[in-house]
């Protein structure tokens, strides 16, 4: 028999099987009626998730594809950029900029803290920017910024403000239209419940009138607006990925967002409350705001990365490691889209017993108990 795998990492994430069935119909011709019907539904379903009127372009790519589409047609050459970064993905904006020619004003914080939007105010106010690039969940550290304050502080410097919610959309709110975000990019991968390969980006009227000089092609964006105008994709589109989409999101819509982000929530406080009952120690932030991704300490004496890869040999689950100087010292459980919360003791159960086989000295048998009794507390998002 073959092991059974666990994928409990924060993207890619488990896809529901009503879209991994999608995903394996016959291919269709993206020309025609047939593709037509799913494009559109599709289109609509984003907008909804977005919250949004904005149109929301998609394109064949990771997220990144979508983040660099970001600067590529808001920014000339030479232009200055504020990233917010408290992480792997605000030092992604960053590089992203300087590859692109920008000249990159970075607001930087200890990766696992969080931004803020007065020193956001203060910096624009200081130096000029013509965009701002945040993280609104910034994977790397369990980190969950607070978007509205940091749009309203752009807003106020008059920057165009651009959020990557590539693992928050879906997972927690994010009122794009409301709280005036102007620009957001997101993935197919994450709380979206679907395969990786789709990336998404809502762009405001605002946004579309500043649009800068840099080169672009296939990620102009004028060039899909015009093409999803008449849901006639500009470039051949991936059909089973975004058929597997469309279903995705009527799971989602079904559920309700607001359903999903306290599902999130509980997710987040179960698996914080096992860890601890462990006797571990968190990196992320513990409270509610963290209800994307958990990272955890590894204990003292204990190398994060051999304890995932004993996970994965001789369990079959796959964590996420800590990234840049996280490397080693930290590990990640993703709790995001298609989860619930016997995945969270299945997790915990797993760590536990790695732990043990280790030598770290931690305390068996509560983890999951601790989780479901948190899992039961009534939430208010
Ligand atoms: N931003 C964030 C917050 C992410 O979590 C990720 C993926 N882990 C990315 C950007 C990059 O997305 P992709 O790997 O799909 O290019």
């Amino acid at each position: 028999m073959t092991e059974k795998r666990y994928l409990f990492t924060p993207g890619p994430t488990p896809v529901p099987p009503e879209v991994l069935a999608a995903t394996a119909e016959p291919i269709i011709h993206h020309r025609g009626p047939d593709f037509r019907v799913v494009y559109e539904r599709t289109l609509a379903r984003l907008k909804e998730v977005f919250r949004t009127e904005n149109e929301v372009l998609l394109f064949a790519a990771s997220g990144t594809g979508t983040m660099e589409s970001a600067i590529a047609n808001l920014c000339s050459p030479g232009d200055r950029v504020c990233v917010v970064t408290a992480g792997a993905f605000g030092e992604r904006w960053a590089a992203i900029a300087a590859a692109l020619g920008c000249e990159v004003d970075r607001l930087a914080y200890e990766w696992g803290e969080s931004p803020s939007a007065d020193d956001l105010a203060s910096r624009l106010g200081e130096r000029e920017a013509r965009v701002v690039l945040t993280t609104h969940s910034e994977t790397s550290t369990g980190v969950v910024a607070d978007v509205r304050g940091l749009a309203a502080s752009a807003r106020e410097g008059g920057a165009v403000f651009v959020v990557d919610a590539v693992s928050s959309l879906g997972a927690v709110p994010l009122e794009t239209d409301e709280w005036d975000v102007d620009v957001v990019v997101s993935g197919s991968q994450k709380a979206l419940m679907s395969p990786p390969g789709l990336a998404l980006v809502s762009v405001s009227q605002r946004a579309w009138d500043t649009r800068g000089t840099l080169p672009r092609f296939y990620f102009d964006w004028e060039q899909t607006r015009r093409a999803q105008e008449i849901f006639d994709a500009a470039f051949t589109p991936a059909v089973s990925l975004v058929r597997g989409l469309d279903v995705a999101l009527e799971l989602l819509l079904e559920q309700g967002l607001e359903n999903a982000f306290e599902r999130h929530v509980r997710l987040g406080r179960a698996c914080r409350e096992g860890i601890k009952a462990m006797g571990l120690e968190l990196f992320s932030p513990d409270d509610d705001s963290a209800a994307v991704v958990t990272a955890i300490r590894a204990p003292e004496g204990i190398d994060a990365g051999a304890l995932l890869l004993l996970l994965r040999d001789r369990h079959g689950v796959t964590l996420a490691p800590g990234q840049g100087p996280l490397k080693g010292k930290v590990f990640r459980i993703g709790h995001i889209g298609y989860f619930d919360v016997f995945d969270i003791a299945t997790a915990l159960a797993a760590v536990e017993l790695a732990l043990t086989e280790l030598g770290a000295d931690i305390e068996r048998g509560v983890a999951t108990t601790r989780a479901f009794e948190a899992y039961e507390q009534p939430v208010t998002v």
